[in-house]
């Protein structure tokens, strides 16, 4: 642990695809380096056919699973940060969750490398046999990276366990791809990486907020479709590795294994496996969903569509205010200048806002207020007026904002803050919960939109 990765620990049982960059589930950096990443695949793939380190690290019998190893690479990744990254992985259970999943275990020690700049990420990367005009692009805006059986992990683009959680569960999804099958299309190994870094995600992650970065995933995508930008599935390979991938696949392929899990079960892609070892992908899929995948795809593309064209239902807000929260709680929908207002009660509550911007609560009515916040387009806010000026920060507080924001119909949590006698802004927070009152769960009310039933399958 700790020492420096030397250049002959290579990928173990390198088959095929074999390398892969993440972009994060989370972030909008994806697209550059997917477009100029996977050209050189091959090369990469050759590069790692060398020695390999297998049986190193041996703490636990065999059959308790397979070994992953960590290891800091370059300056300035303290011990307490392998550890760290140890311990998020036994909590995220990642392994065990990729296993279940893929219905196949790791049958080789997956090493996982951390670094801590764009320098280390580099030299990591070239000693892994990437070329350097790739290194030095994935090195700028990639979040992770698998060779064979090798991950490497940039600490700087995960700031968050939530980032981590994601994309090491990504990255160990295609190692344990990489260890069993030899030809996969991009769009299959993607999707399940993705979704299973998104499975990751969801172990540590608030609810509220996993939810809304799904949606805005989501989002992503129905733009490309509105703007009629987007590519089949079976064309993506080609295309990225022609260099013109206009959008981040990542997200449509994710969406695509998403749609099979909420069609055919979670089960189903573990039989897709199955076949995949042994089959090639048209087949494998062919005799996994009776379908071929171009047949597939039209369906996918078509419910993608359909849910492009459905406009905002509204949504329904879960709210759980804690006794020691005294004042009311005032919800401006998009668009509006004026908010309603409601008195709190302690407990879990609803408030429904509708699409044309009407709002009711199973709380007691108290008229409308004017906000400071001027209307505004996709945009709704839910602002506690305390009763009384608390003091925060030394500063009298006068209130606290949740934002949502509202595209293709969906509804998702942004921030929230609290505003100071001399601060707008105090304390934002990506979490939905500020002075004891939370927002617990978002409900688009939209049950026949496709991509929410898509996006259901993250719960299966
Ligand atoms: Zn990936």
């Amino acid at each position: 642990m700790g020492g420096l990765l030397a250049a002959s620990v290579m990928a173990l049982g390198v088959i095929g695809q074999a390398w892969d960059d993440s972009h994060g589930a989370l972030g909008a950096h994806r697209q550059a380096a997917s477009v100029s990443n996977r050209g050189k695949q091959e090369k990469a793939s050759l590069a790692s056919m060398s020695s390999q380190a297998e049986g190193i690290h041996f703490s636990l019998p065999f059959f308790f699973g397979p070994q992953v190893k960590i290891e800091a690479f370059g300056s300035g990744v303290p011990s307490s940060e392998i550890t760290h990254v140890q311990n998020l992985l036994n909590r995220v259970n990642s392994i065990q969750r990729i296993r279940e999943f893929l219905g196949v275990r790791m049958n080789h020690t997956a090493t996982i490398v951390l670094v801590k700049n764009a320098a280390d990420y580099q030299t990591e990367l070239r000693q892994l046999g990437v070329s350097a005009g790739d290194a030095s692009s994935l090195s700028e805006d990639s979040n992770g990276f698998t060779l064979g059986s090798t991950v490497v992990i940039p600490l700087f683009q995960n700031p968050t366990d939530v980032d981590l959680a994601n994309v090491l569960t990504h990255e160990l999804t295609h190692v344990d791809i990489n260890q069993h099958i030899a030809n996969i299309p991009s769009w299959m190994n993607e999707g399940m990486a993705v979704y299973m870094g998104m499975n990751g995600q969801k172990a540590i992650e608030n609810p509220v907020d996993f939810a809304s970065d799904e949606k805005q995933d989501a989002e992503d995508i129905l733009q490309v479709v509105q703007s009629n930008q987007l590519v089949p599935l079976t064309g993506s390979e080609a295309a990225i590795l022609s260099g013109q991938e206009t959008y981040d696949y990542e997200l449509q392929d994710w969406l695509a294994v998403c749609y099979l899990i909420e069609h055919y079960g979670k089960s189903s892609i573990q039989t897709l496996v199955r076949h995949l070892e042994s089959e090639n992908p048209n087949q494998a899929f062919y005799d996994t969903y009776g379908e071929t995948v171009s047949a597939f795809n039209a369906q996918f593309t078509k419910a993608l569509k359909q849910s492009a064209s459905v406009s905002s239902g509204g949504a329904q807000l879960e709210i759980s205010i804690s006794p020691s929260y005294r004042g009311e709680i005032v919800v401006q929908p998009a668009n509006q200048a004026v908010g309603r207002a409601f008195k709190a009660e302690p407990g879990t509550h609803h408030l429904t806002v509708t699409a044309s911007g009407q709002v009711q609560a199973d709380l007691p009515p108290d008229g409308t207020r004017k906000s400071a916040i001027p209307a505004t387009p996709g945009t709704m806010y839910v602002s506690l007026l305390p009763q009384r000026f608390g003091t925060v920060a030394g500063q009298r507080l006068l209130d606290a904002q949740m934002e949502i924001q509202i595209q293709n119909g969906l509804y998702t949590f942004e921030n929230a803050w609290e505003e100071l006698e001399n601060n707008p802004m105090y304390n934002p927070s990506s979490v939905p919960d500020v002075l004891g009152v939370a927002i617990t769960a978002i409900h688009d009310e939209a049950p026949d939109d496709p991509i929410l039933t898509m996006l259901n399958a993250e719960n299966a």
